[in-house]
């Protein structure tokens, strides 16, 4: 089955202890996008500036996106810039240029309506909202958001959790969003605002699933050499749910595997700038990490 990406589609400039990158193909549902092309069919929604090179709608073609749902609009694409200590754990935020996304109202075609598998990623609640209020009759919604959104736009975002089954967020989210320290205290006062399913992510030490069957604490693939950590989340929840809406049987059999999955593909989003290792990547690639996962998490 197909998966619906919503989300940001931008330009980053990028820099890092070691280089600096401007202009690379980023946003969170570019980097969504992409990762869970590895699984399933997948349409994406956004909209980018006339400055959007062609290259990088390629890159989309590539990778089978359909993007009959971009919208292409007179003005600049939304650009972010960010910045990384020499610790890739900690990054800043230099500018956030919101060029046509200041007035995005996301229409989708028709044939987008019937999704079943919906991913909100990272972008406004608003807008997350206005996409789920389009679609008819969703099988299963994960949203993903940003510290920005806790920060400026709280209440829309208290509402979309009650409407989504999956919520994915980083630690210090959780923590700001629960005002807890604790984890699981944290994990219990998210089910509390809605979703069945929480997924806390913590970088390179991997990810927590909080659900009906208890909890499954998940590995990230350890690397050697991380070059650039952006798009990381936005590539695990995307192959997590590529993975889930190519499966057969009940989300519960498969959510574990699923984030296995989407730990594997974020691995390669880390060992170059943008999209630049994602893109080449293949799905025995991400098969081989699968496997070598298993081996280090069995006892
Ligand atoms: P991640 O590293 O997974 O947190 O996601 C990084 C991506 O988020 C980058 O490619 C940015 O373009 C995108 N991004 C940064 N700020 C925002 C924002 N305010 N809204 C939507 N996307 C953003």
């Amino acid at each position: 089955m197909s998966v619906l990406v919503v989300g940001s589609t931008a330009l980053d400039s990028i820099k890092t202890p070691k280089a600096e990158n401007p202009r690379l193909l980023g946003g969170s549902a570019s980097h969504a996008a992409v990762a869970a092309s590895f699984f399933s069919p997948v349409k994406m929604i956004g909209i980018v500036g006339k400055d959007f090179p062609k290259r990088y709608l390629d890159l989309y073609r590539k990778h089978k996106i359909d993007i009959s749902g971009l919208q292409i609009a007179e003005g600049k694409t939304f650009h972010w810039s960010g910045e990384y200590e020499a610790n890739m754990n900690n990054r800043r935020t230099l500018s956030t240029e919101l060029g046509v996304f200041e007035n995005f109202t996301p229409h989708l075609p028709e044939g987008h309506k019937n999704s079943r598998f919906v991913l909100l990623a990272n972008i406004a609640p608003s807008l997350q909202h206005h996409v789920l209020d389009q679609i008819k009759k969703p099988k299963f919604v994960i949203a993903d958001t940003m510290d920005l959104w806790l920060n400026i736009a709280l209440s829309d975002l208290l509402t979309l959790l009650k409407r989504v089954d999956a919520f994915v967020l980083n630690d210090s989210e959780a923590r700001q969003l629960t005002d807890e320290e604790n984890v699981l205290k944290a994990l219990k006062k998210i089910h509390r605002l809605g979703p069945t399913y929480v997924i806390i992510k913590r970088g390179e030490y991997g990810s927590i699933l909080s659900g009906p069957s208890g909890l499954f604490i998940a590995p990230a693939f350890p690397l050697e050499r991380v070059v650039d950590p952006t798009g990381a989340g936005d590539s695990f929840v995307g192959g997590l749910l590529g993975y889930l809406a190519a499966a057969s049987g009940p989300i519960e059999k498969n959510l574990r595997r699923a984030i296995i999955h989407g730990s594997a593909t974020a691995s390669f989003c880390c060992e170059s700038f943008g999209l630049t290792r994602t893109s080449r990547v293949t799905s025995a690639d991400i098969k081989n990490r699968v496997a070598q996962l298993e081996k280090m998490v069995r006892f």
